[in-house]
C-alpha cells in the first residue's frame, strides 16, 4: 500500500511539474506573438439576407421582381409574377460597376426548343463587354467555351452544373475589373470567379479581353466603371433576384482621400 501511495505522489509531482513547464512555455509563446504593426479598422457590419441568395444589407438591388426601372431598354421585356423575361432588346444597367460581387437567378424556358446556342441563350455581359454565358446546357452539347457559365469563347466552366430547363439557377460572381494605363494599354487584366448553383465553375479566371462571337479577345480601354447588360438572344430566358455589391477600389479611395 505504502509503495502505491508513494508512486502516486511521484506521478502527482511530475504532473504539476509538467503543467508548470507548459504554462511557462505558453507565456513565452505569447510573449513572442507576431504583430503586423498594421492598424485595421473594424469590418463594416453587413446583415446577410434572410434566405440563401437574398440580398445582404449593402447590396444594390437591380431587380427585385417588381420592375426593371434599374435598366435601360427594358420596355419590351415582360415582368410578371416576380419574374422578368427576355424580349426585344438587350438591357443595360443604369448604374455602372467596377470591382463587384453579382448575384442573379435565371431559368431557361421549360419548353425545350432548338439546340446548341439556340437553346435558352442569354448572357450577362459584365461591364457590357465580358460575357458569362447563360445557356440551357442541360444535355445540350455545344462548343465548351460557349456553354453555361463559360467566359464566352475564352474559358469553359470547370464542370457543367446546369439544372433542367425551367428550373431556377443561380450565378454568384466575383469580378475584378481590368485597369488601363493613360495611353490605353492594359495595366492589369480582369478576373472572374463564378459559382453556378453553388458549384465553383470559374476560379479567378483571367479575362483575355472582350468576349465576341466573331473575333479574338482583345482589350479596348474603358473606364473603371461600366454598366452591365443582360443579353437578348431571341430566347425567353427568365430572370429574378439580381443584386450587386460594390467592392472597394483603391484608386477611387485615393481620388476621394
Ligand atoms: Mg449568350
Amino acid at each position: 500500500m505504502s509503495f502505491f501511495v508513494s508512486r502516486r505522489s511521484v506521478i502527482q509531482i511530475c504532473g504539476v511539474g509538467l503543467l508548470s513547464a507548459f504554462t511557462l512555455w505558453s507565456l513565452a509563446a505569447y510573449a513572442d506573438e507576431y504583430l503586423s504593426g498594421k492598424v485595421w479598422p473594424q469590418p463594416v457590419v453587413v446583415t446577410p439576407g434572410d434566405a440563401p441568395g437574398a440580398p445582404p444589407s449593402d447590396a444594390i438591388v437591380l431587380f427585385d421582381g417588381k420592375d426593371l426601372s434599374q435598366w435601360h431598354d427594358a420596355e419590351g421585356w415582360k415582368v410578371a409574377d416576380g419574374v422578368a423575361t427576355v424580349r426585344d432588346k438587350t438591357i443595360r444597367s443604369k448604374r455602372e460597376f467596377g470591382d463587384c460581387q453579382i448575384h442573379l437567378e435565371w431559368a431557361a424556358p421549360s419548353k425545350v426548343s432548338g439546340h446548341g446556342q439556340e437553346r435558352g441563350n442569354s448572357g450577362l455581359h459584365i461591364q457590357g463587354k465580358y460575357e458569362v454565358q447563360i445557356l440551357d446546357s442541360y444535355k445540350n452539347e455545344t462548343y465548351p467555351d460557349g456553354s453555361a457559365a463559360a467566359i464566352y469563347k475564352q474559358r469553359p466552366p470547370l464542370v457543367n452544373a446546369t439544372r433542367k430547363p425551367g428550373q431556377w439557377q443561380t450565378y454568384d460572381i466575383i469580378f475584378t475589373a481590368p485597369r488601363f494605363k493613360k495611353d490605353g494599354t492594359l495595366k492589369s487584366p480582369g478576373y472572374v470567379t463564378v459559382l453556378h448553383n453553388g458549384v465553383l465553375v470559374q476560379n479567378h479566371t483571367e479575362l483575355e479581353g472582350e468576349t465576341a462571337w466573331h473575333k479574338a479577345p482583345e482589350y479596348i480601354a474603358h473606364p473603371l466603371r461600366m454598366p452591365m447588360t443582360l443579353q437578348n438572344h431571341g430566347n425567353p430566358v427568365r430572370y429574378r433576384n439580381i443584386w450587386v455589391r460594390e467592392l472597394p477600389m483603391p484608386e477611387e479611395n485615393s481620388r476621394q482621400g
